[in-house]
């Protein structure tokens, strides 16, 4: 793939890192190519970081075809910057744009795109713990009609935000609202696509979650409102009476890439893992009986999220006396090592960037 480059010509001040919280400073430089069915891919380019110019009738704008990636570049002691199993989220992409008849990427010319990009910017990853450089890829239906069908032309992007420590005072438990009203996603339809739209009817929940003091909700299946499926943005995972739990995935769960990497690293330590249905109604018996040991979500951004309280229909449970218990910890411990390189990367799941 032929990527041209124009740099900017007034680069950014850097921010200080203890000022970046999530998604708020973006770099220099975006990366951008477009698609037509006639010539496929085309005009690859990184250009200066900018605002784009869409065509008011623009399908993204009228019927939501939009799909999306997260992952991060880590700045490693030795300097050097790398990636985190990056063809896990090519993958991903791929499989989203399916859903939402988007067109393919070549895995070669994404990974190729990433890059390149990531090369060019690798300056923008901040350096103080927990902090990172957060990848945006993104592609959007842009057809200049108001007509509804599969996509003929589209764009795709990667933006990059420097990002800082999830975990600014240490690892919080947090306090989670079981939803059952709203639900997030059903089988057929875009749950296990990383859809724009998934997040568009989720926020009403999460709002109402956040007036009542919880920072997020546990989703129930979409059909019975019986089985769990995920937290917020996150999957989630139980250690029931020494059994781990994490709901499999039926079709309507994000199948992320930090629960399978939770999951190998759990194999290999020699813990079982279920992937299995798992009722609302198994979790509140636990619950009460006491033998809900610890409870996680786990997902890019925060890595691995403790819960320290559920509610549901009313009733608080608090789980583990609200502290980060011992799974949890050595999941977080383990995954950062090796994004950061502080630890051997046995799995081979680290790329370093030229
Ligand atoms: C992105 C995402 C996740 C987590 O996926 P990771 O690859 O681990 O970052 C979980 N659930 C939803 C709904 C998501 O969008």
């Amino acid at each position: 793939m032929n990527i041209s480059i124009t740099k900017t010509t007034c680069p950014k001040e850097k921010p200080a890192s203890n000022t970046l919280g999530f998604g708020k400073f973006f770099t220099d430089h975006m990366f951008m190519m477009d698609y037509s069915k006639d010539q496929g891919w085309y005009n690859a380019r990184i250009i200066p970081f900018g605002n784009l110019s869409l065509h008011p009738a623009s399908t993204v704008l009228h019927y939501g075809s939009e799909i999306f990636e997260g992952l991060k570049a880590y700045r490693r002691a030795d300097g050097k910057v790398q990636l985190f199993r990056p063809m896990e989220n090519i993958r991903r992409m791929n499989t989203s744009a399916e859903r939402l008849c988007l067109p393919q990427i070549p895995e070669e010319d994404m990974l190729e795109a990433l890059t390149a990009f990531v090369s060019l910017e690798q300056d923008w990853t901040p350096s103080d713990p927990g902090t990172s450089l957060y990848l945006r890829p993104y592609m959007f239906g842009n057809d200049e009609t108001l007509g509804v069908h599969a996509v003929h032309n589209a764009t795709f992007i990667i933006i990059a935000s420097p990002v800082g420590s999830y975990y600014k005072e240490g690892i919080n438990p947090v306090k989670i609202m079981i939803e059952d009203q709203d639900v997030r996603a059903v089988r057929g339809g875009t749950g296990y696509a990383k859809c724009g739209g998934n997040y568009a009817a989720s926020n009403r929940a999460g709002e109402r979650a956040a007036q009542m003091g919880y920072s997020q909700v546990l989703w129930l299946d979409g059909v019975e409102r019986k089985y769990i499926e995920e937290v917020g943005a996150m999957n989630v995972m139980f250690k029931i009476n020494g059994e781990i739990v994490t709901p499999a995935l039926t079709g309507s769960i994000l199948p992320g890439i930090t629960r399978k990497s939770c999951i190998e690293v759990l194999k290999k330590e020699g813990y079982k893992v279920s992937e299995r249905l798992l009722s609302v109604q198994e979790l509140a018996d636990a619950l009460a009986a006491g033998t809900l040991e610890e409870a996680w979500g786990c997902g890019t951004a925060a890595v691995v999220s403790p819960i320290g309280e559920l509610c549901y229909q009313g009733t608080k449970y608090v789980i583990n006396n609200g502290e980060i218990g011992k799974i949890t910890q050595t999941l977080y411990d383990t995954l950062t090592g090796i994004q950061w390189g502080k630890l051997e990367d046995s799995f081979g799941w680290t790329y370093p960037i030229d």
